[in-house]
């Protein structure tokens, strides 16, 4: 079997995602462990600016899949290439990312291949010579231990932000090769007509190291203004619990939750949300928690690092004013 390690790049404008550079951090120690090589593979309808930047961040190989049906994401195009591929040359394990994306085309790819999948990981590791992967069970009040079978490849499904971004080595270049493509059109179901940007006021969930999040003590839409100021002010991303988006204060891409975005920043302060177990199952993994409530019985700040108990709509206001201060100040 190979001792290959492989990464499923996403990106977009010619830059991959940062799970993606993420995932070649954890394809590093995972290489290192079973002295294989670390193999980003890239789809897309034109891949070479993505592809040169990936030897810096640590691919030693790239395969540049391109291919014009593979311009735009279809669940059929890249489920196709990606299955031909893995069949072709398994690697040792695959990692994608706990995107949207990848959550649709990892699980499709495993049972076409037959193979092995764990999704939602925390971490992927080799213990024993064994591929062991961590992931939250129960709605995250357990973490289980999983041990892959040997079957190549094993896919993994990993979480955003569980592996720091490896540092840029721009004098580290790959080999970067041409994967060939075959793909006909009538294979693919769906047709991609538009794709719609959701603006924002601030940086998209999935980047973020800081979320302020608003639940439904934000009392209507205008109020999450001033989450977006703290977010600005702290260069981070707005979220939300589920009352606000099914009262269409804010879109559906808001949403943090079992039926939402699982995230883990580096810092989620919590606004209005009383930490329903639907809400922490997007978000208990994050590291530092901060919850500001008025009701000091809130389950939330239970879990939380640090709890205010208080008036989100006074604390709010001096907080931002209290952190740009800091910012501006020498
Ligand atoms: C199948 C299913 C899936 C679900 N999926 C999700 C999901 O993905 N994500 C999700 O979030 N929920 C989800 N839910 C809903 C979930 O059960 C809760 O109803 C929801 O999380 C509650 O949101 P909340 O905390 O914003 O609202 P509430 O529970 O109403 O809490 C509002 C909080 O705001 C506080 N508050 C009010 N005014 C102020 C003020 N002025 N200052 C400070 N604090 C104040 C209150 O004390 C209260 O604690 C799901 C439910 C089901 C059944």
């Amino acid at each position: 079997m190979s001792h290959d390690v492989w990464v499923v790049v996403e990106h977009q404008d010619g830059l991959a995602k940062k799970i993606s550079l993420e995932l070649l951090g954890c394809a590093r120690a995972l290489a290192a462990a079973w002295s294989g090589k670390v193999v980003a593979f890239v789809p897309g309808g034109s891949t070479s600016q993505v592809a040169a930047a990936l030897g810096a961040r640590g691919a030693d190989m790239v395969f540049a899949a391109e291919h014009p049906l593979l311009q735009r994401y279809t669940t059929d195009g890249y489920a196709t290439v990606l299955t031909e591929a893995l069949r072709a040359d398994p690697p040792a394990v695959a990692l994608f990312g706990a995107t949207s994306q990848g959550r649709d085309l990892a699980p499709r790819v495993a049972a076409r291949l037959g193979v092995g999948i764990v999704t939602d990981c925390t971490s992927v590791g080799v213990q024993d010579g064994t591929l062991v992967a961590t992931r939250p069970m129960y709605t995250r009040k357990a973490i289980g231990t999983i041990r892959f079978k040997e079957t190549a490849p094993r896919i993994a499904v990993v979480l955003p932000a569980m592996y720091p971004l490896p540092p840029e080595q721009p004098q580290r270049k790959a080999e970067i090769r041409s994967w060939p493509v075959q793909l006909d059109a009538r294979a693919i179901r769906t047709t991609v007509r538009e794709v719609k940007t959701i603006q924002r006021e601030t940086i998209p969930l999935i980047d973020a190291d800081i979320i302020v999040s608003g639940g439904r003590g934000m009392k209507g839409p205008e109020n999450f203004a001033l989450l977006d100021a703290l977010a600005r002010a702290l260069g981070g991303a707005v979220g939300s619990s589920r009352p606000p988006v099914d009262s269409g204060w804010v879109p559906h891409d808001y949403e943090i939750g079992q039926t939402g975005k699982t995230v883990s920043p580096q810092v989620y302060l919590a606004c209005g949300i009383s930490g329903a177990p639907q809400h922490l199952a997007g978000m208990s993994g994050s590291k530092h928690i901060i919850a500001i409530n008025k009701d000091p019985n809130a389950p939330l700040l239970q879990l939380a690092d640090l709890g205010i108990v208080g008036d989100l709509f006074q604390i709010l206001p001096k907080l931002t004013d209290a952190v740009k201060r800091v910012k501006s100040s020498p």
